[in-house]
């Protein structure tokens, strides 16, 4: 057993699902069966830098609050660390240490030039005004100054934030160097060098990757009954994108619940009912009201959770009636959860290969702004593709070639690239 890093601050993360636990046990499970020496998987246990700042914040009354924000940077043996900023209450230190993590072996996997970092501040955005938000982001943003930049460390967009709040970390950086930097961030908007198709990537990647899923066991997306948890940036993309590939969107939530429609949902429909309700879905005219509970366990084709980690657990995984779990949110599915899937002989698509689009299309925003040279949409998705289907195919014969499933599969490709890099780098001094 490796010894754990020690991580302070440590907040909500219910003690007996923690993610950076997980996160580990992953991580040993890979290490094991690629018999790495004890020293090489203790330094890929260990996020190399761990930061946390104070965000001093005037609040829209006069009243002045203090947030905690925090941004870990797991390796960079590979390349700039990149990672998402989340907003969200449930957000920890750990949790984002496991997140880096992950992001580590996904763009390994994917044979990005990358590591793996993450951010994150303990807020729900609902609570504060578009203002507050920006002072929040801005300040966050000056605090990491020294930590971030285009060949350093390049924040993206993840839970809770979007390109505007990329838009506003891309300009406090600029501000503060005295020059614009337009690659310190990815996901912004295209108009201050964001790149054509990065809104929808990380959906169309889940949905590339299902489709090939699905090809394997003889079927196309055409009819398929989905279930999608989760109606934000990956889970709206991902059903836009099925439901014009012909699948059956049965069910969609939000953190507010969820609509059902056993005859599968009109997804622009609600689409436009959600934009017109402040992203409220219940309520849709032609759909009934259902809960996050209940629509995880539908029975379906194909099971998307895209909301947040640990939704499937030991629980209700004896429920769960789905052939394919598409994680396409980051650890939506436990340990154990996963175990039971498993031998159940369920198909689960690991996050760190499922939700990779998004990266993958941040890496070409990123080489669209390093080279001044922007690509028309019908490329980038094509280049995001190729890279996709490449990475699954790799998966399934790693999987055939070790006899494991996907999941073990995936992060040996992407542990033991990232082990090889510190073989051959060597460790300094
Ligand atoms: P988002 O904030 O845009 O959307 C999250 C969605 O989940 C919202 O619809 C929200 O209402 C819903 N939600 C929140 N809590 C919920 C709950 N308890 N039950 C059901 N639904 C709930 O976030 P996002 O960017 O779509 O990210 C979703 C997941 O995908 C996260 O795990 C994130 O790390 C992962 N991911 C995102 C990207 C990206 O490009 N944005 C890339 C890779 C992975």
């Amino acid at each position: 057993m490796v010894s754990m890093p020690t991580l302070p601050l440590e907040g909500a993360s219910p003690a007996h699902i923690c993610p950076f636990d997980q996160a580990c046990s992953y991580l040993e499970a890979a290490a094991k069966e690629l018999r790495l020496d004890q020293g090489t998987l203790e330094i890929l246990s260990h996020p190399r830098k761990v930061v946390t700042v104070s965000i001093p914040v005037k609040l829209d009354n006069g009243d002045i609050r203090v947030l905690a924000g925090h941004r870990v940077q797991h390796s960079d043996i590979l390349g700039p660390y990149k990672g998402g900023t989340r907003y969200h209450p449930a957000v920890t230190l750990r949790e984002v240490s496991a997140l880096a993590m992950l992001m580590t072996w996904k763009c390994a996997l994917l044979g990005i030039p990358y590591g793996g970092a993450k951010g994150g501040i303990a807020i729900d955005p609902e609570n504060y005004s578009v203002g507050e938000l920006e002072r929040i982001t801005r300040r966050y943003t000056s605090e990491l100054i020294k930590d971030i930049g285009p060949s350093v460390d390049i924040p993206a967009p993840d839970v809770g934030t979007s390109a505007r709040e990329m838009a506003w970390m891309m300009d406090t950086y600029s501000m503060n160097v005295g020059h614009s930097v337009p690659g310190v961030v990815t996901g912004k908007p295209i108009s201050i060098g964001g790149s054509r198709g990065r809104e929808m990537a990380t959906g169309r990647g889940v949905m590339i990757i299902v489709r090939e899923a699905l090809a394997d066991m003889g079927r196309t997306l055409e009819g398929v009954r989905v279930v999608i948890q989760g109606f934000g940036n990956v889970g709206g993309a991902a059903a836009e994108l099925l439901y014009q590939a012909g699948a059956k969107i049965l069910a969609v939530s939000t953190g507010a619940g969820g609509v059902f429609a056993p005859d599968g949902l009109d997804i622009p429909a609600l689409k436009a009912y959600a934009a017109e309700n402040h992203r409220r879905i219940v309520g849709f005219p032609q759909a009934v009201s259902i809960s996050n509970a209940d629509l995880l366990t539908l029975p379906c084709d194909v099971l998307i959770p895209a909301a947040l980690e640990n939704q499937i657990t030991e629980e209700n995984v004896d429920q769960i009636q789905a052939q394919i779990v598409a994680e396409a949110a980051n650890g939506p599915v436990t340990l154990e959860a996963n175990r039971v899937l498993e031998a159940r002989g369920v198909t689960v698509l690991p996050d760190i290969l499922a939700n990779a689009g998004g990266v993958v299309v941040s890496y070409l925003e990123w080489v669209q702004g390093l080279s001044y040279l922007f690509w028309d949409e019908e490329r980038v998705n094509r280049e995001m593709e190729h890279l996709m289907v490449q990475a699954y195919h790799q998966v399934i014969k790693q999987s055939q070639l070790r006899q494991v499933p996907l999941r073990l599969a995936a992060y040996t490709l992407g542990v033991g690239r990232v082990a090889q890099a510190w073989s051959d780098r060597g460790l300094y001094p």
